[in-house]
């Protein structure tokens, strides 16, 4: 029996990313938010944590659609920034920011006087599935995915989205020089979603 999994994500790099990822799955029907009506309806992110928005999402979009539902929270930890941008990565700099350039352009530029090797960096990914079963938040199992990187000097690369052009690989090259299917098998969202694999298994 075909099960259906809806993928609660407004990003539409995300969900690129997850069909492109998702696509060997059999008996599993993913579907978008659009394609359940629910495309207009936004989760505030009020965690603290990826994982709490994480949980929050999966449920409230559950809860909305009646389907088991899969939702991520993600974003890029900078060690000489103490963490930031975080849970903050989508809406750095605030509203008069409205790219991603103007985000990463931010970036760079508070780590203008910050050598080599103190530009460690993370990405990191948190996926939550919430069934209907799942009554409160901490019911709801999460995986976690990173990949470790470091912030470049500037932009390099037309793939991806967000920060990837100044996120670069121990290779030298930035995520946004990697074809898909080179940043699926490394990125944070790639090593997620192999986690999240047998827990959907599992459900299905
Ligand atoms: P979310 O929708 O709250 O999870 O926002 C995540 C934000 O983190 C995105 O808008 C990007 O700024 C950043 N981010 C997450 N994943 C990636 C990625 O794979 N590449 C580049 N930036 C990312």
């Amino acid at each position: 029996m075909t099960q259906k999994l809806l993928v609660a994500t407004r990003n539409l790099h995300k969900l690129d990313e997850f069909r492109d990822m998702l696509s060997e799955l059999e008996d599993v029907e993913w579907v978008s938010l659009w394609d359940v009506g629910l495309g207009e309806m936004d989760v505030e992110e009020t965690g603290a944590t990826f994982e709490e928005n994480a949980r929050l999402k999966a449920y409230e979009y559950q809860k909305a659609s009646g389907l088991v539902t899969f939702a991520d929270d993600s974003g890029l930890e900078v060690d000489a920034l103490n963490g930031e941008p975080g849970v903050y990565s989508a809406r750095y700099g605030g509203p008069d920011i409205d790219s991603d350039a103007g985000r990463y352009t931010l970036l760079l530029d508070k780590l203008a006087s910050v050598p080599d090797e103190k530009r460690d960096a993370r990405f990191v990914c948190v996926i939550a599935i919430a069934l209907p079963e799942h009554d409160r938040l901490e019911d709801i199992p999460v995986v976690v995915g990173t990949v470790e990187g470091k912030i470049g000097y500037g932009p390099r690369g037309e793939n991806g989205f967000g920060y990837d052009p100044v996120f670069e690989l121990p290779n030298g090259r930035t995520i946004a020089e990697l074809p898909d299917a080179e940043k699926h098998a490394i990125s944070h969202r790639g090593n997620a979603l192999r986690k999240a694999l047998p827990v959907i298994r599992e459900i299905i």
